[in-house]
C-alpha cells in the first residue's frame, strides 16, 4: 500500500521518486475520482523538468521515464492541469439521453465541457479537478513533409501535423511502471479501474496518445 505524507508525496518506496513542482500545482483537489494515462512529446524526462519551471505550465502528478523510472512531479493533494476540455462520455458509452443528443448536435467543445462539468464521475470522464495525471515519455512521429498537403499554411498546418503524428510506443520498463502505479493508486484512493482512462478518449488530443500503454 503506498505510503503518503501530509504534503501529499508518496514516501518510504523505493520506486517512486520525487521531483515535485510547486509550478504546476492549481488548487486543493477535494476528491479524486479517476486517472489519466497520456504521453509527453518529448524524448526525455529533462524537457519535460524544464517546462515544469514556467508558471503556466501544465503538467501531470506522475512521471515515467524511458528507463522505467517513476517521478513524483505534483503532490495527490493538488489539482493539475492536465485533461483539458472534456468529451461527452454519454456520446462515447451510446447512452445519451435524447436532451443531450439535441444540445450537442450545436455546441461547441466549451459548451459541452461545461455541460459534461454539471455531471459526476462516472456519468461523465474524470476532469482536470478530480483526477491525477501519469505522463509517460514518448516522441510523436510527425507524418512524412510529402504527405502534408501543401496548401496548408500556418496554423492549419501545425494542425494537421499534430493530428497525423504517431505517438511511438510505449516501453517495455514503462509498462511495468505504468502497472505498478496504476495498481498502487487505485488501491490506495479506491478508484476503480474503470475510471482509468486515455487522454485521447477523455479530450480532444490525438488519438495515438497512450494508445499503446496498458493496465489491468
Ligand atoms: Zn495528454
Amino acid at each position: 500500500m503506498l505510503e503518503i505524507d501530509q504534503q501529499g508525496m508518496v514516501i518510504h518506496n523505493t520506486q517512486v521518486t520525487p521531483r515535485r513542482s510547486l509550478m504546476i500545482e492549481r488548487g486543493r483537489m477535494v476528491q479524486v475520482q479517476g486517472i489519466v494515462v497520456h504521453q509527453t512529446n518529448s524524448s526525455s524526462e529533462k524537457s519535460v523538468f524544464n517546462s515544469y519551471q514556467n508558471p503556466k505550465a501544465n503538467g501531470a502528478h506522475f512521471l515515467i521515464a524511458k528507463d522505467g523510472t517513476i517521478y513524483q512531479t505534483a503532490s495527490l493533494l493538488f489539482k493539475t492541469n492536465h485533461v483539458g476540455r472534456l468529451r461527452s462520455r454519454c456520446l462515447a458509452e451510446k447512452r445519451c439521453a435524447p436532451a443531450d443528443i439535441a444540445m450537442q448536435a450545436r455546441a461547441g467543445y466549451q459548451q459541452i465541457h461545461d455541460s459534461e462539468m454539471s455531471k459526476s464521475v462516472p456519468a461523465r470522464y474524470p476532469s482536470n479537478a478530480d483526477s491525477i495525471g501519469i505522463e509517460i515519455v514518448g516522441v510523436a512521429i510527425p507524418p512524412a513533409p510529402g504527405s502534408i498537403p501543401s496548401s496548408l499554411q500556418g496554423r492549419s498546418r501545425e494542425r494537421y501535423i499534430e493530428e497525423h503524428s504517431t505517438y511511438e510506443a510505449v516501453n517495455g520498463p514503462q509498462k511495468m511502471s505504468l502497472q505498478y502505479l496504476i495498481d498502487e493508486l487505485a488501491q490506495f484512493l479506491s478508484i476503480p479501474k474503470t475510471e482509468v482512462h486515455r487522454h485521447p478518449d477523455v479530450s480532444y488530443k490525438n488519438r495515438t496518445e497512450a494508445s499503446t500503454a496498458s493496465w489491468q
